[in-house]
This record gives structure tokens, C-alpha cells and sequence, in this order.
């Protein structure tokens, strides 16, 4: 390890993670700040106060684990993703290992329910979609050509949400499943949206109604805020709830790693990147609701995207209640969570502006969904934030210092 590392932490001022509502920083400087206790916060909390180093966490809200949180409902008991569904997958063996040493992984496999025209079907489109939809009884291969007769002509490379769906399955899926459901969920005509939306669904000709390809799907028995809890919990953290960690607050800290908004380490000077956030409405009931944990509402005359049902999402418990999410999705205000970064064309360059803004900063590290502005699933939150702590490891014991950006943020 390096001499510019900071010397053991002596462990007399421990928080716990789960407990800790400290807002005053310990007497001695600490040496990393970290701004957000989600995934990205953690992993690199974890990494570097195993490290030796003296770790602070701030975060602005009151609990940790951002929008991954998990708490148990009050009046149920059943587990509930706070801000919507949360399911961990992912074909990256470091971080599958890595995810298990903090909690009992339960295999689990979302198959999404999607309703559209009065009819229920199953997502993302496989055989039995096809088969229902169009009242046919083709096999993988007629299915095939079936759909590439129904694909529109002229389409080349596709470049948006729209001309990907046209050329992959053809008007009659796409306006049954996507086109209303990306409007609702994006506010923006799918013609007005990167392909790479779509692309994170497949398309299968066969009857996997698996909602993912990943190698592994699982869900963590005690829920995210147990698994960041427990990275948390570490003799050289500190978390601070209710404190947000601003650009002023760098002064002394051998390194700062920044996973809140971009655009907010600079006060917005330039404009904020857009985001859609969420809302959601919950109800009680008994018995089951649905049936399932997830079901899409794909057409526009019913106003939510879709419907949760928690405690679908923990099959190996048993609950006479339940609760569901209506989920209904709209622009970010000032105020509110954001979820999804737009990145349409506006919003790149004016990120870029900030990235360039960014890179001159020393000594700050942008770290994950809204540090970078991408739309990242937690497998490679994970991945990238192991990346950096390890980056950071290396780059301290050359004597160098870490980049603004592990990931390029324009890149993808
Ligand atoms: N989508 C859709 N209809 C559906 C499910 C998804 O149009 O029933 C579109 C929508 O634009 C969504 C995108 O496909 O944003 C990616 O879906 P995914 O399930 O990955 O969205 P997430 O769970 O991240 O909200």
C-alpha cells in the first residue's frame, strides 16, 4: 500500500449503517468522502475501508441503499422494493461472488405478465406471445421468418426505439406492447428514443419466458438494505443520513467519489439533465392480487405502467395481506427522485458540457447511474464500482491520481 494512504482507522468512533444519523464528521480529517449509500457508495466504501483507508458516507436521504432500499411494511410485514421492483441479475461471476458474500441469494425468475387489447400475454415476446397474439401455432423456425416477413421495409441499422421494434417484430407487436408503454414510461415518442432502450429486452423464438438472459437470477432472502447495510458496517465507516455531500465539503479529503447527480456537483450551472421519476400508489389487500409480481399495462387508456406485487418477489415467505405498486412515471422536478436519465440528443450536450466541467476536477471520482448518468442495472453498478475502488488502489500505490470517469459517460 502506498504511504499516501491514510494511516488505520483506530475504530473508536464505529457507526453502524443501519443505525448511524450522525451528521457531525468525526474530529480527525477523514480521507475519502463518498456522496450516496447505494450500491455504488457501498461497494467502494467496503473496498477501500478493507483497504486501511478512513471512509465517510453522506447521504441526503434518511436511509441508505437508494433506490435499490427494501424495508418491511408496517401493517403486512412483507418486504418492499421502496422504489419499485429490484431483481439482481447478472452473468459477471466476480460479481455474483461478490453479491453472495452478504446475503443468501434465492433463485428467482421474473416472468413479466403484460396486458394489451383486454388480453393477457407474456413478456418479453417469445413463442407463446406470438403464438396467442396472432392465433397461430408456429414453431421457432416459421415464427422466425413469420415475424422478418412482418419486418418494415427500408429499415437498415436501426437507430431508434421505434425503427428497432419495426425491424425486429413488425407494427402489430409493436404497437400492441411498446409503443404506448414507452410513451407512458418515457414521455417521448419511441421515434424520439436510442434503440439501446429496446435492446434491453430479447426477443425469443421459443417458449423461455424468462424476463432476463442473465446466468444468474436471484433475489438477496434479507433485501437490499441488509446487503449495503452490511458493506456499511465496517470499522473505518462512518455514514452520515440526512447530510448531502457537496462540492464545497471537498476541502481535505485525500479523494472524493460522487454517485449523486452530475449536474448537481455544480450547482445546475448549466441546466439540469433530465430524468423521469416515478410514483407510485400503494394498496392493501388480501389474499393475491394479481397472481404475479409483475404485470405490464402496455396500453395508453389505463395510465400506469405497471403493477408490483411484493411479496411475489420473496416467494419463499408466506403472507395472508399483500401489497401492490401502481407505478406511474413522469419528468423529474427539482424536488423529486430521479430514476431514469433521457439522454436523448439535448440532454448529451449538456452532459457533455458537465463531463468536460468534471474532468478538470481533482481528486473526484463520478460514480454510477446518476454520477455518470446512464441507465445502469445493479450488476453493473457493482461491477463498475469494484472497478473503481480497484483502480483507485492501484492508481494510489503508483502515485497517481483517478480520473473523473472510469466509464466515459458519452460513450454509451
Ligand atoms: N417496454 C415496453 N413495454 C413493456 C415493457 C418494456 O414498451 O411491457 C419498453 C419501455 O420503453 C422500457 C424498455 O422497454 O423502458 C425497457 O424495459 P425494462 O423492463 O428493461 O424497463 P425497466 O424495468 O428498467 O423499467
Amino acid at each position: 500500500m502506498g504511504s499516501s494512504f491514510p494511516r488505520e482507522a483506530s475504530g473508536t468512533q464505529v457507526a453502524s449503517a443501519s443505525t448511524s444519523t450522525s451528521t457531525s464528521p468525526r474530529a480527525r480529517r477523514p480521507s475519502i468522502a463518498i456522496a450516496g449509500a447505494g450500491f455504488s457508495g457501498a461497494v467502494i466504501a467496503h473496498e477501500l475501508a478493507n483497504a486501511g483507508c478512513d471512509v465517510q458516507v453522506f447521504e441526503s436521504r434518511a436511509h441508505i441503499a437508494g433506490n435499490c432500499h427494501t424495508e418491511r411494511d408496517a401493517d403486512t410485514g412483507i418486504l418492499l422494493h421502496a422504489y419499485g421492483p429490484h431483481i439482481f441479475h447478472t452473468s459477471n461471476p466476480r460479481v455474483w461472488d461478490y453479491v453472495r458474500r452478504f446475503d443468501e441469494f434465492i433463485p428467482f425468475t421474473n416472468r413479466v405478465k403484460a396486458i394489451t387489447g383486454g388480453r393477457v400475454y407474456s413478456l418479453p415476446v417469445n413463442l407463446l406471445t406470438i403464438n396467442q397474439f396472432f392465433g397461430t401455432t408456429l414453431d421457432p423456425r416459421d415464427a422466425q421468418a413469420f415475424l422478418a416477413a412482418k419486418a418494415e421495409p427500408g429499415i437498415g441499422e436501426p437507430h431508434t426505439f421505434e425503427a428497432q421494434a419495426l425491424r425486429f417484430m413488425g407494427r402489430e407487436l409493436y404497437e400492441a406492447f411498446f409503443s404506448s408503454y414507452t410513451e407512458k414510461q418515457w414521455g417521448r415518442h419511441p421515434s424520439e428514443l436510442p434503440a439501446s432502450v429496446l435492446r434491453r429486452l430479447p426477443l425469443r423464438f421459443n417458449y423461455d419466458d424468462n424476463y432476463y438472459a442473465s446466468t444468474w437470477q436471484s433475489m438477496p432472502r434479507h433485501g437490499y438494505t441488509a446487503i449495503i447495510g452490511k458493506m456499511l458496517d465496517h470499522p473505518n465507516i462512518r455514514v452520515h443520513l440526512g447530510q448531502r455531500f457537496t462540492r464545497e465539503m471537498r476541502t481535505g479529503y485525500a479523494q472524493v467519489f460522487f454517485s449523486g447527480p452530475i449536474d448537481a456537483w455544480f450547482g445546475h450551472v448549466e441546466g439540469r439533465l433530465g430524468y423521469r421519476t416515478l410514483d407510485f400508489t400503494a394498496e392493501r389487500h388480501d389474499g393475491d392480487f394479481q397472481g404475479n409480481s409483475v404485470i405490464n399495462y402496455c396500453d395508453n387508456s389505463v395510465p400506469w405502467t405497471r403493477i408490483a406485487e411484493h411479496k411475489h418477489f420473496a416467494p419463499w415467505e408466506t403472507h395472508q395481506r399483500t401489497v401492490i405498486f401502481r407505478e406511474h412515471s413522469r419528468d423529474c422536478g427539482p424536488d423529486d427522485t430521479p430514476y431514469y436519465p433521457i439522454r436523448l440528443a439535448q440532454e448529451k450536450s449538456l452532459l457533455a458540457h458537465y463531463v468536460e466541467m468534471a474532468s478538470a476536477e481533482r481528486g473526484v471520482c463520478f460514480v454510477g447511474r446518476l454520477g455518470t448518468y446512464r441507465y445502469l442495472d445493479m450488476h453493473l453498478t457493482i461491477a463498475e464500482a469494484l472497478d473503481v475502488a480497484h483502480r483507485y488502489r492501484a492508481a494510489m500505490q503508483r502515485g497517481e491520481t483517478l480520473p473523473a470517469f472510469v466509464v466515459n459517460p458519452l460513450s454509451s
